[in-house]
């Protein structure tokens, strides 16, 4: 449970219960500040990929929503992270099968002309992926060697300092979503409408943040510090090609909250093969998956290409 009841001094980020120091800056502790209470959780974690999700007794999933390997009942310690939210599906089932349909056929040329219809649903499952959503203030002091500016070397260097605002930046802590997925599909959520309980599925997988406090905020701070390089990299070095960007990032007032955010996964069967697709469960038209290539035109296109270049040298040789 998070109960940020006291804000930390220097730097104004919340402490969490049982922190003697704050996280963020270091500074120590009101010394009487309450202890963590201690929690154990149970959940179902997966053998093949580490996904956990939440033990359910009435509905205990047999194996794994994101790999179908078998699953084992765990129990964790405190201080573990809890999710203080859900966003609530708005896409249903039927809307889901849509956009798979949908999908498919909107793949291109070089997939096989029956994908769409041949392609048959073998589940569909509705999950609660976990991530941290943070704002923050912070001083960026950023080094790194660009293009602009080299005369007649390749690089020359540079460095600045500026200050950086984060507001509701997402980072997934999911485990049974890629990052790739994630980021995929979570434009398609909507932060705003966050709900204290799950709505708008039944059913669905629960999974949990499996991590302790301080991996957690560790993850946190190096997603920051990928955003603010990426930043500086857009608006503040001069020049258009960089190298050896590095960035040292002091935080302040770091609110970091933990969201469960709906999706569909799916699993298709094409041929024999099974396929995976992840549909935002706010917006149906945030979708990404995997799909087959067909072969043959595929060989179509290369023996064509290598035709017309063996065309274009007779001619030349001829001329
Ligand atoms: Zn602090
Ligand atoms: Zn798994």
């Amino acid at each position: 449970m998070t109960t940020a009841i006291e804000i930390c001094e220097r730097c104004e980020s919340p402490l969490e219960t049982g922190d003697l120091r704050c996280s963020i800056c270091g500074q120590v502790s009101p010394a009487d500040r309450p202890h963590a209470e201690k929690l154990t959780v149970q959940i179902l974690r997966c053998r093949g990929c580490g996904a956990a999700t939440a033990y359910d007794i009435k509905h205990q999933a047999p194996s794994c929503t994101f790999c179908d390997s078998v699953v084992e009942v765990e129990t964790l310690e405190d201080p573990l992270e809890q999710s203080e939210g859900y966003l609530p599906f708005t896409i249903g089932q039927d809307e889901a099968r849509k956009a798979m349909r949908h999908w498919l056929s909107s793949l291109g040329w070089f997939r096989p002309s029956d994908l769409t219809t041949s392609a048959r649903l073998e589940q569909l499952k509705p999950l609660w992926w976990v991530g941290w959503v943070f704002d923050a203030e912070s001083f960026v002091s950023w080094a790194a060697d660009s293009n602009a500016g080299s005369r007649r070397s390749a690089w020359a260097p540079h460095s600045g300092q500026v200050e950086m605002t984060f507001d509701d930046i997402l980072v997934s802590a999911s485990r049974g979503l890629s990052d790739a997925e994630v980021s995929a599909i979570s434009p398609g959520c909507d932060l705003a409408t966050i709900r204290k309980e799950p709505e708008g599925a039944q059913n669905a997988t629960i999974e949990q943040f499996d991590l302790q406090r301080s991996q957690a905020r560790q993850q946190v701070i190096e997603a920051i510090q990928v955003i603010a390089a990426q930043r500086v990299e857009q608006s503040e070095i001069p020049g258009t090609s960089f190298r050896k960007t590095s960035v040292s990032v002091v935080l302040r007032k770091l609110i970091t909250r933990r969201f469960s955010l709906p999706a569909w996964i799916l699993a298709y069967r094409y041929k024999g093969r099974l396929y995976r697709m992840v549909i935002c469960g706010q917006n149906a038209s945030y979708v990404t998956g995997s799909a087959p290539y067909s072969i043959i035109k595929i060989i179509f296109v290369a023996v064509s290409v290598v035709a017309a270049m063996l065309a274009i040298f007779a001619a030349v040789a001829a001329s």
